[in-house]
């Protein structure tokens, strides 16, 4: 089974395909530069990549024994809006019983479902893209309040700048990525070179 985990750099193929994964010369709307540029929605608009990532990653989830003994009673959560197709694909692959998503309202992250403590099974907090790991951070805090344990967490692809564990779990990935991000144009070395920039939206 864990043979049909594609590699790291198949799965950069892939995004590279769908246009997911791009390199060039980009400003983020928080001024830092960077080579390159992950959009991973366009990776899931493609109905069978977005299967193929999911069910990768599922795999990483399944062999974990302390994880396969607790399906079905198992809730996928995405921290985030670009999680959801992740954690749907997750679940499909893993047969888990629930599925929740959070979402950033007015500077707080929240739950979109009405939930009450007692509700949600052990979790799998799944997402696209991990930078930072804030979110994972916030959404895990928020899961912990509700009295439910987490015991697994994955991204489709991680960035190593961003912590390998939450809490005790192992953060899964199938791409660990290195990258370079200049804070801003002083010391970014493609605005050394002249290379033209292009402005992202997130
Ligand atoms: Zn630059």
């Amino acid at each position: 089974m864990v043979d049909l985990i594609p590699s790291p750099d198949t799965v950069m193929q892939m995004l590279k395909r769908t246009g997911a994964f791009r390199e060039g010369h980009f400003v983020y709307p928080n001024g830092k530069h960077s080579p390159h540029y992950f959009q991973m929605p366009l990776a899931f608009r493609y109905y069978d990549t977005a299967r193929v990532l999911a069910v990768a990653l599922s795999r990483k989830f399944r062999v974990d024994r302390d994880i396969s003994s607790q399906l079905p009673r198992v809730s996928i959560i995405s921290p985030s809006s670009g999680g959801i197709p992740v954690a749907f694909g997750v679940r499909d692959a893993l047969s888990a019983e629930q599925i929740y998503w959070a979402e950033q309202e007015s500077d707080q992250r929240r739950f979109r479902q009405y939930i009450n403590e007692g509700e949600v099974n052990p979790c799998i907090m799944v997402d696209d893209i991990i930078r930072s790991g804030n979110a994972i951070d916030e959404t895990s805090a928020l899961v912990k309040e509700l009295g439910a344990p987490i015991i697994g967490c994955g991204a489709i692809v991680r960035f190593t700048s961003a912590p390998e564990k939450l809490g005790d779990v192992p953060i899964r990935s199938l791409v660990d990525f290195d990258a370079h991000m200049y804070d801003s144009g002083d010391d970014c070395s493609d605005c050394k070179k002249g290379v033209p920039i292009e402005t992202v939206r997130f």
